[in-house]
């Protein structure tokens, strides 16, 4: 009989390879973001949350089943304590190729080094308006300075790439596309734009109505800036545009405009330890109660996961008009 090898990649029923782990390290944050967030907001008790011990043997799993790229997220990942710690062990696992973060930078001033030592390639920060009193009412609770701040510091770390994200709403900062383009260039990072997902009651607004779709985006930078196409992969949904005659890239991450799903090669771990299959549907495995029941049954969890990708869903169905069927906020996805 031929030996058996063990398995070492993730293959869905669609034939996509999943390579790309996204990990919500905390459902917590210190600003209350219009889109993703409800102003008061009920976290989870920390007790619902997996430890770090446990993102990390869960992240062991992933790399050995052929994952090379994790992105640590949120909610805010810089506020969980010992980030940089879990940053560090991550770090150090054979055939992880790609380290990254997302933050919305409020902590990056203290971090960014730390974070660059703990073997951090790319952060990708948030963004979404460049005037004080409108970053206020975006965030909630944010300095717009603190998060300036943030950004010189993770740019004085000398990390590989850094990348803003914008969520771009009709009347409350789509007329700023162009200067944030600007801020960019001027920095030499890459920008993407993000139309805005229906994940999650909000607030009374309907997210319709601020609806302003990447088209519309591409066109006003257009009047300004020449946006030449560029076959950059990351492996993101992201088209991407370079600034004629800069460094800087422009992305436009438009899942209600041009669906992105036929090359989805991502699953996310949310902060409760669900494995979601896909952001626009709820399909998920508990993770969370298998590794606490079978502590250190790795073949176990291994085996969990190669199933799971039987139930990847082919696309997902967001619909901006209607109220979101998916009551889970992006800062318990992992965004
Ligand atoms: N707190 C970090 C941050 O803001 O970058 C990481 C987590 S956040 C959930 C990740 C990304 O999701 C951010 O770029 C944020 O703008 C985006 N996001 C949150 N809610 C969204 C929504 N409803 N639609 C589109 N993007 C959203
Ligand atoms: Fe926090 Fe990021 Fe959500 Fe804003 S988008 S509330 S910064 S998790």
């Amino acid at each position: 009989m031929p030996e058996l090898h063990p398995q070492t990649q993730l293959i869905d029923r669609f034939g996509r390879v999943v390579n790309y782990l996204r990990v919500s390290i905390t459902d917590r944050c210190d600003f209350r973001c219009v889109y993703c967030m409800a102003e008061n907001m009920t976290f989870m008790p920390r007790t619902h949350i997996l430890s770090l011990e446990e993102i990390y043997y869960i992240c062991q799993a992933f790399v050995e089943l052929g994952v090379n790229k994790i992105r640590i997220t949120g909610g805010e990942p810089l506020v969980r304590q010992g980030v940089v710690g879990l940053l560090q062990q991550l770090h150090g696992l054979s055939g992880l190729n790609e380290l990254v973060l997302s933050s919305n930078g409020s902590k990056l001033g203290g971090m960014a080094a730390d974070i660059k030592a703990a073997g951090v390639k790319r952060i990708n920060i948030s963004l979404d308006t460049l005037d004080p009193a409108k970053f206020k009412a975006l965030t909630r609770t944010g300095d717009l300075e603190q998060v300036l701040t943030g950004i010189n510091a993770a740019r004085a770390a000398g990390f590989q790439n850094l990348k803003l994200n914008s969520v771009i709403m009709k009347h409350r900062n789509h007329d700023e596309v162009c200067d944030l383009v600007a801020f960019a260039v001027e920095r030499g990072i890459d920008i993407s734009f993000i139309e805005e997902m229906p994940l999650g009651l909000v607030d009374g607004r309907q997210r319709s109505e601020s609806y302003y779709p990447s088209t519309e985006i591409k066109r006003d930078i257009q009047n300004r800036f020449t946006l030449n196409a560029v076959p950059y992969a990351t492996g993101g949904p992201s088209d991407y545009f370079q600034v004629a005659d800069t460094e800087t890239r422009v992305g436009f991450i438009s899942p209600h405009s041009a669906n992105f799903c036929g090359s989805c090669n991502r699953v996310r771990l949310t902060a409760e330890g669900r494995l979601l299959l896909c952001l626009g549907n709820e399909d998920s495995v508990d993770l969370k109660t298998l590794i606490r029941q079978h502590p250190g049954d790795m073949a176990l969890l291994k085996q969990t996961i190669i199933a799971a990708m039987q139930i990847k869903p082919q696309q997902h169905h967001f619909n901006i008009h209607e109220q979101p069927i998916i009551m889970r906020h992006m800062s318990a996805t992992g965004g």
